[in-house]
């Protein structure tokens, strides 16, 4: 057993030490799970003579603590009898500092459908009932983002979940009933976005041995990018928690946060009104999306989709896709007003300012931020400007631009006030534009510029209108 030097050393040095609250017959086994399960979940350097016996500053006491805090228990840098137990305890094998991926950051998928696969099945369950577990455990997560999924039966899918014992195929052999019971790969191609369950375990749909669905959703929350959470209420706690009360599990706001954070809220949410699929007849103000005298009030970019807001209600195009949607304003915003003056996206604070009149909101997905609205003089404009006309935040130099009749002004984002040499002419800082604009937005580098039905592309590196496009040439018309 090529393991056995370190634990030795391990246990002469650590054990007298460290005081364990365990009899002497057990040191062996709880150095064993204490090295493993620092060495697995906490990074540590796989090296024996870090183990001195300087208490505070050795790497197996800061370990203990890490583990100690991540977990929510005291923090006492020792094994006393809360810390063994928890290392006891089954969980997922995924590390809960450092990566386990092949990727390094916070790897997301760059589409919205994903495709799953079921490679093999445990012998634990019936097969349907396997299916519906991993479906309930997809579905979770489907509810709270815009993700779609749909199942292969052959061939690569982006989520292929297998069950295996010991040694599978990927250089983290499972452990036999017990301790660790799944893990999974952060999105990306091949053996990434892959779930595996140790068929050691015993399956159920219940909670008399380990329930599917539970581990299946914590899984899928690592195949689609999230890390363990520190929250003992959350799905992403590395723990397994038989206490979940199945009847009524829902994902907690940690969870909900986290996927958000990566993938956004779903289109609608359930919550709000029914969003119309198609222009009420009836009403008399709305617009044809291809009239050719279309102009827009606003528009405006939101977690990589374009809003287009004219009156009541708003375009909206992902650039993946050919059709816009067309919604209420009302249906995402309720408390937003129609006819809104400018809109842009702080792509850096992840917000969507909305001016109209001397008023201005802060969206994040589909809430309104607590303390707005805001008078737009508090942002230091003149008692004389009563209405912006448009807006743009220029990433590049983390300024955003008001647009004001045939003037504009420059706002520091960071260091929130305007800058003091403006307002200038639009004319003289873009050149062919205007000379009033009536919405903008940023694009693939380039400056959209709205005057009525006309649209000027503006390449703000060269300073000048690149090509003229009709206003709704974004639309497939
Ligand atoms: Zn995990
Ligand atoms: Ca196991």
């Amino acid at each position: 057993m090529k393991n056995l030097p370190i634990l030795v050393l391990l246990c002469v040095a650590a054990c007298s030490a460290y005081p364990l609250e365990q009899t002497a017959k057990n040191k062996d086994t709880s150095m064993d799970l204490v090295q493993q399960y620092l060495e697995n979940y906490y990074n540590l350097a796989k090296d024996a003579k870090q183990f001195v016996r300087r208490k505070d500053s050795s790497p197996v006491v800061k370990k203990i603590q890490e583990m100690q805090k991540f977990l929510g228990l005291e923090v006492t840098g020792k094994l006393d009898s809360n810390t063994l137990e928890m290392m006891r305890k089954p969980r997922c094998g995924v590390p809960d500092v450092g990566q386990f991926t092949t990727f390094p950051g916070s790897p997301k998928w760059r589409k919205t459908h994903l495709t799953y696969r079921i490679v093999n099945y445990t012998l634990d369950l019936p097969r349907d009932a396997v299916d519906a577990a991993i479906e309930k455990a997809l579905k979770v997560w489907e509810e709270v983002t815009p993700l779609t999924f749909s199942r292969n039966n052959e061939g690569e899918a982006d989520i292929m979940i297998s069950f295996a014992v010991r040694e599978h195929g990927d250089f983290i052999p499972f452990d036999g009933p017990g301790k660790v019971l799944a893990h999974a790969y952060a999105p990306g191609p091949g053996l990434n976005g892959d779930a595996h369950f140790d068929d050691d375990e015993q399956w159920t749909e219940d909670k008399r041995g380990t329930n599917l669905f539970l581990v299946a959703g914590h899984e899928i929350g690592h195949s689609l990018g999230l890390f363990h959470s520190t929250n003992p209420e959350a799905l992403m706690y590395p723990v397994y928690n038989p206490l979940t009360d199945l009847a009524r599990f829902h994902l907690s706001q940690d969870d909900v946060n986290g996927i958000q954070a990566l993938y956004g809220p779903p289109p609608a949410s359930p919550k709000e009104p029914a969003v119309p699929t198609e222009p009420t007849p009836a009403a008399p103000e709305t617009p044809d999306m291809c009239g050719p005298d279309l102009s827009f009030d606003a528009v405006s970019t939101l977690r990589g989709e374009m809003l287009f807001f004219k009156g009541r209600h708003f375009w909206r195009k992902s650039h993946g896709t050919v059709e816009a949607g067309f919604y209420l304003i009302s249906s995402f915003w309720p408390s937003l007003p129609s006819g809104v003056d400018a809109a842009l996206e702080v792509t850096s604070k992840d917000t969507v300012f909305v001016f109209k009149g001397n008023q201005f909101w802060a969206i994040r997905g589909n809430e309104i931020q607590a303390g707005y609205p805001r008078a737009i003089h508090t942002l230091g404009f003149p008692p004389t400007i009563s209405k912006i006309d448009a807006a743009i935040y220029d990433k590049k130099k983390k300024k955003t631009y008001f647009f004001v009749k045939d003037k504009y002004w420059s706002f520091d984002e960071k260091r929130q006030s305007l800058e003091p040499e403006f307002p200038r002419q639009i004319a003289d800082d873009f050149p062919g534009v205007g000379p009033t604009v009536d919405a903008v937005f940023e694009a693939f580098g380039f400056f959209y510029f709205f005057n009525g039905s006309s649209q000027f592309e503006y390449d703000p590196n060269a300073k000048k209108v690149t090509r003229i496009l009709k206003s709704n040439s974004w639309f497939n018309c």
